[in-house]
């Protein structure tokens, strides 16, 4: 049998889970990211393993329904989640139905992993975006197990992770909501804890409390927060070489690079992102909070969106304005990204002489430079100089 070539593969974890011979392992790659193996012995060529890839076979899309931009009314939860805090709501109200939530959280190693939460503690640490590939495979048998006893699920995760479990399941429930969101791409977990051991000399991972959206200075936007051994830190993306390298685009997964998912017609019940340039339409919304753009696909998505809307202030939308903010993630046609060319480069030296080096040689351009010397000029200093005319 053969599975899906590496350039494809999004690493969900459904041909492992499936295999009934356990024929299929998953071993980091050269760039840190799983890729499975077949073990040909054991295999019996029953091929469900294709069956299930989301890579090989795409599970059926909805066209979206209904667009809305929301925030959740609870201030202090607001703070914690990255834009409106819409994944917070569905959760609550998951949850006040005895149900279970499978979302993203940091291992204590800094490593973004899914795994599942049935009360409101367990919740907490899936807020945050964690801009790095995550690992949801082993939680795909778990979650069928809970629908088949009857009990609600929430399954919060990427695109391809949300096609994965789709194909997994092979069979719709009534009992299982599938929330994800507009992905810009996922890098490597080697290239982030290369990263990390540039901020965490003096001080163990675990006590880092790493967030890429902390928005307890300056409100919603990209501001990296971290402990170091003596205070936290807080950088804009700019200042932040792992942040700014994800802008770049340098070391996604593969598969990212040419993603199916990343399109209009989607995989999940409910769709969530950034409502970048939402001032321009909606002016009952405290921008500065952050507030979440919400797609429905599907009336499963619906009902379980309309029952979390007592906790959320929700303003209907024209999906253009939500497109214009997020126009590489939400196309209406597919929009592949550029590889940069030196990609393949970068991880070599990464490997080699590690973060600081590679950063260096290959991140730091014009375009960045400029952008760091405006992010440390203090505020007052930036409005004499546009009145004297610099930009
Ligand atoms: C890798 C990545 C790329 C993204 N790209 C875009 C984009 O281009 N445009 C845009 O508008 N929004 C993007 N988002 C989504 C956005 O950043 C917010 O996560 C989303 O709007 C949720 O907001 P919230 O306030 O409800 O969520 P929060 O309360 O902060 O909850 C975050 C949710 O995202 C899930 N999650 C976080 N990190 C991961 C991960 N690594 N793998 C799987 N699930 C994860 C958690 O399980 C949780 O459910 C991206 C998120 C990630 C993780």
């Amino acid at each position: 049998m053969e599975l899906a070539k590496a350039y494809d593969c999004t690493g969900c974890g459904a041909c492992e889970q499936k295999c009934p011979q356990k024929a299929i392992f998953f071993a980091d790659d050269h760039e840190g990211f799983p890729t499975p193996h077949i073990q040909k012995e054991k295999c019996i060529e029953c091929g469900l393993c294709n069956k299930v890839c989301p890579a090989i076979n795409m599970p059926k899309t909805n066209p979206i329904k209904e667009a809305y931009a929301v925030q959740l009314l609870d201030k202090s939860a607001l703070r914690e989640s990255t834009s409106g805090g819409v994944f917070s709501a569905l959760a609550k109200e998951i949850l006040s139905r005895g149900g279970v939530v499978y979302g993203c959280i940091w291992s204590k190693d800094c490593k973004a992993v899914v795994c599942s939460a049935d009360t409101e503690k367990g919740i907490k640490p899936m807020h945050g975006s964690k801009y790095v590939w995550s690992w949801a495979g082993d939680t795909f048998p778990e979650i069928k197990n809970c629908l088949e006893r009857g009990t609600s699920v929430l399954f919060s995760g990427l695109p391809c992770q949300a096609a994965g479990l789709r194909n997994f399941l092979g069979k719709e429930y009534d009992n299982l909501f599938i929330l994800s969101f507009f992905c810009g791409g996922a890098p490597s977990p080697l290239a982030f804890h290369k990263y990390l051991r540039t901020i965490a000399k003096n001080i163990p991972l675990s006590h880092l409390d790493f967030k890429f959206r902390d928005k307890t200075k300056e409100g919603v936007g990209i501001h990296i927060s971290y402990n170091t051994k003596y205070k936290r830190k807080y950088e804009s993306y700019v200042a932040n070489s792992y942040f700014y390298s994800y802008a770049q685009k340098t070391c996604h997964r593969l598969s990212c690079y040419h993603c199916q998912y990343r399109y209009k017609d989607r995989i999940e019940d409910i769709t969530m992102g950034d409502y970048w340039g939402i001032e321009k339409y909606h002016s009952e919304f405290d921008v500065n909070d952050g507030v979440s753009a919400v797609l429905i696909n599907s009336n499963k998505g619906q009902s379980l969106f309309k029952a979390a809307s007592k906790d959320l202030k929700v303003s209907v939308t024209d999906i253009n304005n939500i497109a214009r903010g997020n126009n590489l993630t939400l196309g209406e046609t597919r929009v592949e990204f550029n590889i940069p060319e030196f990609r393949e480069e970068f991880f070599r030296t990464l490997k080699e002489y590690g973060w600081r080096t590679a950063d260096r040689k290959y991140l730091w351009d014009m375009e960045r430079t400029r952008l760091w010397v405006r992010s440390v000029i203090p505020k007052n200093i930036k409005r004499v100089l546009k009145k004297l005319g610099f930009h």
